[in-house]
């Protein structure tokens, strides 16, 4: 195997001192590291275990939705720019302790140090924007038929919202949803990937203590720990006015139809396979620099990942040849080393999965090109790759659906429109890019008969999204918005109010009765 791009002289990683540094993150953040129980929280750097927890009991789950319920009565109607102090206060605790709830995020998800604060920064702005919005909840007025009538739009608190995320955006997720439901007047039940507890936990220490300082009552936010069965009692309850889950297509489609069931509301932020157009006329070099970020950072782990780059005829070789020179520099190892780039996948499944999904695409008479091999960092329990790069002849069954793992599939076309059907050809439709010097094929693009993806970029990669926009895809991603723009929108109920303020009562469209 060449390890070119492995660390030499770099100590491999320990359980003990991992464990060690997860209790002394924790303690910072106010929470302590569990032990008993039978849930297991690991580091995906050694595959070790960190520590033993208590999963949520049925009857848990229930009592902290009837606490979440009771809580929501009262703070439905505190003012909004005065629920916004919580989440200000939020704010102000994740940026004093930003290091430590990164390095927790490193130490469970196995993210990178750089994006592992990145990711902290974007809860951070996420607060900033809920606190803004808690002042522009705005309805809108029409204009009535009706003489002396006046019509409006108010928005009112939704409930409870259920929360339910992912792995591989611990934290991140979590933020994006709770901060706008808390200004919205909801209150939240945070179930968490179950592969990520501890994060998890020192997130609602420091929501618990946000809301202290403020005064506020700190049931507005409750924590579940589990599984697939405490997520389906989440999404059962009758009382969970909204579930907000972000995870696998798979998980939505069990979700959804249980939710729908009882004619409650969804919200979900499914899984992507995401796609770039290079045309003849992009600057290869920007290129290069955005693909290996967007394909092969996070170890392809991000849902807005590249994972497909869809290359015209007359650059796809030169373009083949700048990202596997890129792609074999890429420093792979532990995640909390400073020179590290790419750190390790979540477990051996996604390996698996991975190994398979390279199989599979050779059969269909593709070309690795580089990467897909195992690098050994810290022994047999973790599982470091070389992220692959495949040439593929068509866009084969393989291609067509989300491996979460770094796979870059390289196909070609000759002419835009071809192109724009194969970026189309897949059921998820999540980020997207085109990268071209041509004006016009940057608007056919973004057309309404262009990409088909929630996000749509011109010369930038698909990932690493500004929490002000609205986060969010199209087709078996789920079609759910989360963050910025009017997102807030999900969180809330419309009423729409006609206020008659004449001494006559004309009725709509001109009817006279009695
Ligand atoms: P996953 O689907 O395995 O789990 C996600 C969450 O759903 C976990 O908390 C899990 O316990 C819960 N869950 C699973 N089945 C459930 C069920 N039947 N009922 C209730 N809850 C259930 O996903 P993962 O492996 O943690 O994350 C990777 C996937 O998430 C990828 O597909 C990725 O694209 C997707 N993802 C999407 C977004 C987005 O915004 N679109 C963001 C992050 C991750």
């Amino acid at each position: 195997m060449t390890n070119v791009s492995v660390r030499t002289g770099v100590a491999a990683p320990d359980t003990t001192a991992l464990r060690a540094r997860a209790e002394r993150a924790l303690r910072a953040l106010g929470a302590e590291l569990p032990s008993g129980g039978t849930l297991s929280a690991r580091t995906p750097i050694t595959g070790g275990e960190l520590a033993t927890l208590t999963g949520s009991t049925p009857d848990r789950v229930d009592a902290a939705v009837d606490k979440a319920a009771k809580a929501f009565r009262s703070w439905r109607t505190v003012p909004a720019p005065r629920r916004a102090a919580v989440v200000r206060r939020l704010g102000r605790l994740l940026g004093e302790n930003l290091g430590e709830l990164a390095e927790l995020v490193t130490l469970e998800a196995g993210k990178i140090d750089a994006e592992a604060r990145g990711e902290v920064q974007e809860m951070i702005d996420v607060c900033e924007f809920a606190v803004g919005l808690s002042r522009q909840l705005y309805g809108v007025t029409m204009p009535s038929e009706r003489p002396g009538h006046r019509l409006q739009e108010t928005w009112h608190p939704l409930g409870v919202v259920g929360v339910i995320s992912a792995f591989n955006f611990p934290v991140a997720v979590w933020s994006w949803n709770t901060a706008i439901a808390l200004v919205c007047g909801d209150t939240v039940v945070w179930k968490p990937s179950e592969t990520t507890s501890l994060t998890a936990i020192a997130c609602h220490a420091l929501l618990r203590r946000a809301a202290a300082e403020e005064g506020a009552d700190p049931e507005i936010h409750q924590l579940l720990l589990g599984g697939t069965e405490v997520g389906e009692r989440l999404v059962d309850d009758e009382r969970i006015a909204l579930v907000s889950a972000t995870g696998s297509t798979r998980m939505g489609r069990a979700v959804a139809p249980r939710v729908a069931a009882r004619f409650g509301r969804c919200l979900l932020e499914l899984g992507g396979n995401n796609a770039a157009i290079v045309t003849a006329s992009a600057d290869l070099e920007l290129v290069t620099r955005a693909v290996v970020f967007a394909a092969a950072g996070t170890a392809g782990q991000r849902c807005t990942t590249l994972r497909r780059l869809i290359a015209h005829r007359d650059v796809a070789n030169r373009l083949a040849e700048r990202l596997t020179a890129a792609y074999r520099q890429l420093p792979v190892g532990d995640p909390l080393d400073p020179e590290t780039l790419v750190g390790p996948l979540i477990d051996g499944r996604a390996y698996e999965a991975m190994q398979r999904a390279l199989a599979a695409a050779r059969q269909d008479g593709g070309e690795l090109l580089c990467g897909g091999e195992r690098v050994p960092v810290a022994g047999d329990d973790s599982y470091y790759v070389r992220p692959a790069i495949v040439r593929m002849p068509s866009q084969t069954a393989i291609v067509r659906a989300e491996t979460f793992a770094p796979i870059l599939y390289l196909l070609d076309y000759t002419d835009l429109d071809t192109a724009i059907a194969v970026h189309n050809g897949v059921p998820q439709g999540l980020s997207s890019s085109i990268f071209t010097g041509d004006q016009r094929e940057a608007e056919r693009f973004l057309a309404a008969d262009g990409s088909d993806c929630g996000i749509a970029n011109v010369n930038i990669g698909t990932s690493g999204a500004e929490i002000g926009g609205a986060f969010g895809g199209e087709k078996h991603t789920g079609g759910g918005r989360e963050s910025g723009s009017d997102s807030w929108k999900a969180y809330m109920r419309r009423a729409t109010n006609t206020i008659n303020y004449s001494p006559d009562l004309p009725l709509a469209q001109g009817i006279t009765f009695g």
